[in-house]
């Protein structure tokens, strides 16, 4: 087993080495490289996603990446920015599908921003689209006006479009996650706006007609999606969308499990060779400080070791590890209510190292 290690920029290298760690006192033999990737690659290379990078990325089994990005970048040309390498590993990749389970530990409830009996015992699965929709359609820029509301001023544009054969796999990837769950589907549009959506939804349809009558198949508009996610969050099961509406709904979901710092990902081909990150990004406002919860890329190194290595026991043992830490009430801030005990990036992944050697997690205030 070969792992690329690309922990990037602001926290992405704390929680990085948290997850390494983990992996490391599993017993499991693979090799692992790490680049640089994101803000550091530019500074290095000149280059965010520096060939040398993706070229490891693309000789590895499976790839553990941490986050990209400060504001310092933001004057930077689009294309040298370091967001632009992970648009770029997924594309190069060939990364269609992503995985985001938003799962709400018991011992976290309370650190919902919605009400506990809303979250508590919340699973539900969201699939994104990863490599097409407006975030990747061309022709996209600046331009005059020729038309619309003001002709002749300046505007910006970009282009939404999806192709039947991009619709169709994804779907039958939610449709398969299905059957191996409580097979309901609940597939997000905006089919009463967006051709795109229109025919995305007319797709999915056809799909689950021909192939998956198994399994329940919900249509909802996204708006009423993103209402509903925080009305009733455990009506969902798998949610299953295109790659913009897939961005913001993983993220609301996020918060209904406590915290953005405790939401996994998983990024396959076709293959199920796959990148796995947690769902945040490189957090500058705390970057440096020690307090970012490494819980996130620890629970996607998990999914790495089921999805892509073939390693179910020791993802579990991973699983069980962050369970048993919070069952022991260590939290990182972001996490942190009265009656735990707050710790910071390092001692969190000192405990779960702690758990799964089988030694007691000790705690410090
Ligand atoms: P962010 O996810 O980095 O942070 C949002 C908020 O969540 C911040 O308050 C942050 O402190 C907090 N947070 C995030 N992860 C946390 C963790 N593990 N523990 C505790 N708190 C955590 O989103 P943002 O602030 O909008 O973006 C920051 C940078 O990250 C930008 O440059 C953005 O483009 C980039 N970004 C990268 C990725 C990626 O690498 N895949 C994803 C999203 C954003």
């Amino acid at each position: 087993m070969k792992i690329a290690i690309l922990p990037g920029d602001g926290i992405g290298t704390e929680i990085v080495e948290q997850a390494v760690r983990v992996l490391k006192v599993l017993d499991l033999a693979f090799e692992s490289e790490t680049a640089l990737v994101g803000g550091a690659a530019y500074e290095a290379h000149g280059h965010p996603l520096p060939e040398g990078t993706l070229k490891l990325a693309q000789a590895a089994d499976a790839i553990l990446f941490g986050a990209v990005g400060d504001w310092k970048y933001d004057k930077l040309e689009r294309a040298l920015r370091p967001e632009q390498a992970i648009l770029g590993l997924r594309k190069q990749l060939g990364l269609f599908a992503n995985f985001r389970p938003a799962l709400c530990y018991e011992q976290l409830t309370h650190a919902s921003s919605l009400k506990p009996e809303l979250v508590a015992g919340l699973d539900i699965l969201i699939i994104r689209e990863l490599t097409g929709d407006i975030y990747f359609g061309q022709p996209r820029g600046r331009r005059t006006a020729v038309d619309g509301h003001f002709p002749g001023a300046e505007e910006a544009f970009d282009t939404m479009r999806y192709s039947r054969p991009e619709i169709e796999r994804i779907a039958h990837v939610a449709f398969q996650a299905a059957r191996k769950r409580s097979k309901k589907v609940t597939s997000v549009d905006k089919a009463n706006v967006l051709e795109t959506f229109q025919f995305w939804k007319d797709v999915v349809t056809e799909v689950h007609a021909a192939h998956y009558q198994d399994v329940e198949l919900q249509h909802m508009y996204v708006d009423n999606a993103a209402m509903q996610l925080v009305k009733a969050p455990k009506a969902f099961d798998v949610v299953f969308t295109g790659n913009m509406f897939g961005d913001i709904l993983s993220d609301e979901a996020a918060m209904l499990t406590g915290s953005i710092g405790m939401l996994p990902s998983a990024s396959l081909d076709k293959n199920g060779k796959g990148l796995y990150e947690p769902s945040h990004g490189s957090a500058p406002d705390i970057a440096g400080k020690g307090v970012a919860n490494p819980l996130a890329t620890i629970l996607s190194a998990a999914m790495m070791l089921r999805y892509s290595l073939n390693q179910p026991a020791a993802a579990d043992r991973i699983e069980s590890a962050v369970k048993a830490v919070l069952s022991a009430g260590l939290r990182t801030p972001d996490i942190w209510s009265e009656g735990t005990t707050k710790v910071g990036t390092r001692e969190m992944g000192d405990a779960v190292v702690a758990a799964i050697t089988g030694k007691t997690i000790t705690t410090k205030t």
